[in-house]
């Protein structure tokens, strides 16, 4: 399995520094410094070693590349560039990856829609968790950004954010609000909307969630596979996972 060439990459990830904890000669005292890439003490995997451990143990750890697994998928992530609300690019590359029963779904969900002549276009799915450390930097309400002392369900690589369009002409349906409106059009509790863009998010919401997925209900674009809390928080960079 290509997995295995990973034991090739592991130096860098060693180099993070962990949480020291020394106690002073006096007594009970205790002092603790923490990683700034984990400063929330959270158990993360951010070796592409640790990773591949996770995945020889159980093949549904495995990240997908969802342009590889799912023909004629459209991408559009926003973090690799500067068209998302932190304004910087934060991704390396335009990649989205899913643990393997979310791809599968996916694909489901894509040919599913195929027949009626719509599929899929991804903003985001895999999130590493410095992402999230920084968003809420940016942004500090937790009903739009996950709260870093419990990482995202986009690190644990079981959400993706997406939207419908119309396969000829590659033009995204008509939804509530663009990706990433972080206001009260995006919930599902906003029903002040044309008749038409209902429907296309009803549409979406019943398809994904007919086929392993759960919604979460202030914004129309996110889902989250259906037992994502089994999956690590992972905080491997994509330029470290093109390298698998
Ligand atoms: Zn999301």
């Amino acid at each position: 399995m290509k997995i295995k060439k990973v034991t090739n990459f592991l130096t860098i990830s060693l180099l993070t520094a962990v949480t020291v904890v020394s106690l002073s000669v006096m007594g009970c005292k205790e002092q603790v410094k923490t990683d700034p890439k984990n400063p929330y003490g959270l158990d993360i995997i951010n070796s592409l070693e640790a990773y591949s451990k996770t995945v020889e143990a159980d093949s549904s750890n495995l990240l997908v590349d969802l342009e590889k697994h799912i023909p004629g998928v459209v991408l559009d992530i926003r973090y690799a560039t500067e068209n998302n609300f932190t304004g910087k690019k934060i991704y390396t590359a335009p990649k989205a990856w899913l643990r393997r029963d979310a791809a599968d779904s996916l694909l489901k969900i894509q040919q599913i829609l195929a027949q009626e002549g719509l599929g899929i276009k991804v903003f985001d799915a895999y999130r590493p968790y410095a992402g999230t450390l920084y968003f809420y930097e940016v942004y500090g309400d937790t009903t739009f950004v996950a709260a870093p002392w419990k990482g995202s369900i986009h690190n644990r690589g079981g959400a993706v954010d997406l939207t419908l369009i119309n396969l000829a002409t590659g033009e995204e349906l008509a939804m509530p609000t663009p990706f990433d409106e972080f206001s009260e059009k995006a919930s599902y509790h906003y029903k002040e909307l044309p008749a038409e863009v209902l429907a296309n998010r009803d549409k979406l919401l019943k398809v994904m969630t007919e086929n392993g997925f759960t919604f979460y209900e202030y914004e129309w674009w996110h889902f989250n596979i259906k037992g994502r809390d089994k999956y690590s928080l992972m905080d491997i960079s994509f330029e470290d996972l093109e390298k698998l």
